[in-house]
């Protein structure tokens, strides 16, 4: 595959450079699963509030794992202008704006769904076009830690299945026509 270098793994330089945005997606990450913990716990739903605390542990886990195998690499402090995601948000960001007060265990879990998926998209993208054997390799890894966590979700999503239509209808909420 010939890859111009400014589209090679979204411009991402170097290792150091991959390690440190593979380490603020897992932070993201950890942000997204308490937020949901918190969500599903205000609607009683504890199996899933459980599950999603479950998931941050992971994630905070992970991060600091990235940390850890960074080793000798120093990586660089990213302000939010550095880092090469194109819109801004990383992929594993909560689509906390579309976090709705009555969201039901489906809902939680498509946006679950949604951020793992485009964590999968990023790390694909930069195994496939690293031109860095080593950011390669990295890449390899973490893409294969994403495509498990997005496993994870579709079968929870099994036992979660989307709620009828009507689900959010409420006295109080806007009603929605189209
Ligand atoms: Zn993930």
């Amino acid at each position: 595959m010939t890859v111009r270098n400014d589209e090679a793994a979204f411009g991402i330089a170097n290792e150091a450079e991959l390690l440190a945005h593979a380490h603020a997606i897992e932070q993201d990450a950890v942000e997204r699963y308490r937020m949901l913990a918190d969500q599903m716990e205000t609607h009683n739903n504890m199996e899933l509030a459980k599950l999603f605390a479950e998931l941050a542990g992971h994630e905070e886990k992970h991060a600091a794992e990235i940390l850890a195998q960074a080793g000798d690499i120093e990586l660089p402090v990213l302000k939010s202008g550095d880092f090469k995601w194109s819109d801004g948000d990383s992929p594993e960001a909560a689509d906390l704006d579309q976090a709705h007060y009555k969201m039901t265990p489906w809902h939680a879990l498509q946006m679950a769904l949604r951020a793992e998926q485009r964590a999968f998209a990023f790390f694909d993208h930069v195994a496939r076009t690293a031109l860095d054997a080593r950011m390669r390799a990295w890449a390899e890894e973490f893409r294969e830690e994403e495509a498990e966590h997005v496993e994870l979700v579709e079968r929870l999503l099994e036992k979660h299945p989307e709620p009828p239509e009507g689900w959010d209808e409420d006295d109080d909420a806007p009603v929605w026509q189209d």
